[in-house]
Order: C-alpha cells, then sequence, then structure tokens
C-alpha cells in the first residue's frame, strides 16, 4: 500500500519535555483524518513536523514516498496549513490578498483561480472589501481560500473551528465537506469532537505525545465517541 504520508517513529523533544513520542502514522490518499486531543498532547507539534515546518529529533517523515526532510521545497509547496496564523494583510481586500499569494505560488490562469476560490469560500460578494472589516468566521474562510490557491493535494487545519460562532462553523463545515473532494488529503486538528466526526473518514486520538487511538470513521461509534474512546485514552489506558 502506498501512502501518501507516512510516519515512522517520529519523536520531538523540547529540552527535557516530549512533545512525540515515536509516533507511526500512515495516511491513505483522499483520507481526512480528525485528530481529537487534550491540550499539550503535541497534536500542533505533528502538524509542523508533517509540513517540514519543525524537525523532528528523531524519526522519518515520508510525503508520497519522499523523505519530507530531505526534500528542495517542492514537496512542501504541495501542502497547505490553515493555522492560527491567517497570513493575511488586513489592509488588503481578499481579491489583492490573493493575487499576491498566487504571484508567489505561480498559479496559472491567476484572475479565474482568485474566483474560483473566493467563490468556493463564499466570499464572492465581499472580494473588493479591506479584510481588516471580516468577521472571525469571514477570515477563517478567507485563509483557507489563500491555502487553496496552489490546489495543494495535501492540507492540515489546526483548531479552525476556534473562536467561530453557530452560524459561522457551519459555513466552514460545508466548505470543509467540499475541501476533501478528489485525490486531497486533509489533516484536521480540533477539540469540536462533533464537528470533526461529521466531516472525517478517519479519527485518531493523540495524548501525551502518542497516538494512543486510530481508527476508519465507518468502524467508530460515534454516537457514543467521548465516553468510549475520547475519556478511556484520555485516562491513560493505552
Ligand atoms: P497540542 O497542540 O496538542 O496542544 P503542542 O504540540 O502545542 O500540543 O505542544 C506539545 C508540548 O510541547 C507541550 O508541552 C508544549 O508546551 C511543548 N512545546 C510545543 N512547542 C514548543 C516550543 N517551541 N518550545 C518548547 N516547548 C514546546
Amino acid at each position: 500500500m502506498d501512502y501518501v504520508i507516512d510516519c515512522e517513529k517520529v519523536s520531538k523533544s523540547y529540552g527535557n519535555i516530549s512533545a512525540l513520542r515515536d509516533v507511526s502514522l500512515k495516511i491513505e490518499k483522499g483520507s481526512f483524518l480528525a485528530i481529537f486531543g487534550p491540550n499539550g498532547a503535541g497534536k500542533t507539534t505533528l502538524l509542523k513536523i508533517l509540513s517540514n515546518l519543525v524537525k523532528p529529533t528523531s524519526g522519518v517523515v515520508k510525503i508520497n514516498g519522499m523523505s519530507l526532510h530531505d526534500e528542495d521545497g517542492e514537496i512542501r509547496k504541495n501542502i497547505g496549513v490553515v493555522s492560527h496564523n491567517s497570513f493575511l494583510y488586513n489592509n488588503l481586500t481578499p481579491y489583492e490578498n490573493l493575487e499576491f499569494y498566487g504571484k508567489m505560488y505561480d498559479v496559472p490562469n491567476l484572475e479565474k483561480r482568485i474566483a474560483d476560490v473566493i467563490d468556493e469560500v463564499g466570499l464572492t460578494a465581499r472580494m473588493h472589501d479591506p479584510v481588516r472589516t471580516f468577521s472571525r468566521g469571514m477570515m477563517q474562510r478567507l485563509s483557507i481560500a489563500r491555502v487553496l490557491m496552489p490546489d495543494p493535494s495535501i492540507i492540515y487545519l489546526d483548531e479552525p473551528y476556534t473562536g467561530l460562532d453557530q452560524h459561522a462553523a457551519m459555513k466552514l463545515r460545508d466548505i470543509l465537506k467540499n475541501l476533501k473532494k478528489g485525490d486531497r488529503t486533509i489533516i484536521m486538528i480540533t477539540h469540536n469532537i462533533e464537528r470533526g466526526l461529521e466531516v472525517c473518514t478517519h479519527v485518531a486520538i493523540q495524548v501525551m505525545g502518542k497516538i494512543a487511538y486510530m481508527e476508519e470513521i465507518e468502524k467508530v461509534d460515534r454516537d457514543n465517541f467521548e465516553s468510549k474512546y475520547f475519556n478511556t485514552v484520555g485516562e491513560g489506558h493505552y
């Protein structure tokens, strides 16, 4: 089996803090993995390592069969990361922000691509308004549009639901459901178990630097997820 992401015994220490401990993770193309887990479990560290922003202390990460840490930037271009930092310019409009990133990534047919991604995140009507006037939900959707510009085959989302009201969360959910079309592989960290379970194809629980549980969503009892899995592994029964 070929895995798009293949992570073998990856560990990361910050001084004497073990953020990740021997994590091995294999993800098939087209999967949408939701990772849950308490604060400090090493979830963000894992995503940073999988996007080559942070080097592991030990272990190997392969993306499409190539070692991520030896690569020259080509693989990284294929990975989009939606994190707490929106990387948006407040004084620019969505159009101008996306034009800037599109040029940076040499996106072909730039005007059409901008129109398409803005439409995908439902911001066409606000395309020429300064981003500083946007709500948190709109900012979040525009950061997704920014990440979509080069059409990455892998997308990581770190707590995308944080700070969103119910209405904004519903809009985000619809966008995330759309994101996984085709072969795109997605990993999302979230505290919002309900939102995570409804879009994912696989679910993982990370505790104390380890993947304590991982399963295909069809095999998971979604209605009793918290009591049956999350609370159990969260108490250290792994
Ligand atoms: P999570 O995303 O699950 O909340 P993190 O990956 O942010 O977990 O953090 C895991 C552990 O690593 C925590 O104990 C955190 O304090 C520590 N940590 C993360 N980043 C750094 C850093 N740059 N320097 C030192 N310690 C860090």
